[in-house]
């Protein structure tokens, strides 16, 4: 690892304009992910700001009966806040699906939504990798890819975002709050947050630099069956191979967002309009656009297959 200085933020707006005002900066919260990477100098910051002491650890409701996550609540707090157990279960469930109960303790919402992608080509330094270094090549393309991407990936990259909590986020119609280093803040859907690679994989967020990730909010609990189901190789601490996160209400209607598949929660109001019409209908509209590999053709299958479980389920 290579050496970095290291400060503590004591507000939100402290810590954007001390990562704007410094070339290689970077904001550091539970750190699971930043870690890693900083290890095997895939990630290189000269100079790190903690935001643990920027008070951004409470939930809160909202005066709408929505809720309101700090960036710093941790992945294991939030998944067991009775709220979210009782009005946002698809939340709890799917954070439960994720990592391990050591990573959660000390995993954020802020940081789970900024995790970065699990392809083996990326954590490797020696293989081209356009997101690890701009125009270098994609050595999953023609490589091994059947963990990666089948729909809204490009020619540039077909990596996946690997969370799960981002998923459920995706169903509950969540916003993204921020501040930037002027004070200025802004809310971006849930569905924006998260990039389409196109030709520059490397920007994987709406963010701009400095800007910090300070509170999601949740509009009003919106009722009807929650469930989350993750497909893996093995029974636990593995990323999904297909995920369904779903809201399904008495009548059928409902949303559903697909992980493991997509550079976002993979989800769209025509997907979500065929609902009452079966799994099948779902996934003809969700993926009417893929373009899966050899290797991967399997995840579109799956994933239909898996929401068949899930709309069963939401019907038993
Ligand atoms: Fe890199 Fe994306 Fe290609 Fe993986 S899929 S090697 S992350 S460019």
């Amino acid at each position: 690892m290579r050496s970095f200085t290291y400060e503590r933020a004591k507000t939100p707006q402290q810590a954007a304009t001390a990562v704007a005002g410094r070339p290689g900066a970077k904001f550091i919260a539970g750190g699971t992910n930043l870690l890693d990477l900083m290890k095997l100098e895939i990630e290189r910051p000269t100079h790190l700001v903690d935001i643990q002491d920027a008070g951004l650890g409470a939930v809160t409701d909202t005066a709408d009966g929505g809720l309101r996550i700090g960036a710093f609540v941790s992945n294991t707090a939030l998944s067991a806040h009775p709220r979210v157990m009782r009005d946002y279960a698809v939340l709890t469930r799917a954070i439960q699906a994720g990592a391990s109960g050591q990573l959660r303790n000390k995993a954020t919402t802020g940081g789970n939504l900024l995790q970065r992608t699990r392809c083996p080509y990326f954590y490797d330094p020696n293989m081209p990798c356009n997101k690890r270094k701009p125009g270098s090549g994609c050595s999953a393309i023609g490589g091994f890819s059947r963990q990666l991407g089948v729909v809204g990936v490009s020619d540039s990259c077909i990596a996946t975002y690997p969370g799960d909590m981002a998923n459920a986020l995706a169903v509950l119609g969540a916003a993204v709050e921020t501040v930037m280093p002027d004070g200025a803040t802004r809310s971006i859907a849930m569905g924006d947050f998260h990039r389409l690679w196109g030709t520059t994989p490397e920007i994987e967020t709406a963010l701009q630099p400095g800007e910090l990730i300070t509170a999601v909010t949740l509009p009003r609990p919106p009722g009807g069956k929650h469930i989350y189901r993750k497909v893996r190789d093995r029974a636990s601490y593995a990323f999904a191979i297909v995920s369904v996160a779903a809201v399904i209400q008495p009548d059928g209607s409902g949303r559903v967002a697909f992980g493991g598949v997509a550079p976002r929660p993979w989800r769209s109001d025509a997907a979500d309009a065929a609902l009452p019409t079966g799994a099948k209908a779902v996934a003809a509209k969700a993926f009417a656009e893929a373009t899966p590999r050899d290797d991967n053709r399997f995840k579109i299958a799956l994933a239909e297959r898996t929401l068949a479980g899930v709309l069963a389920e939401a019907r038993s």
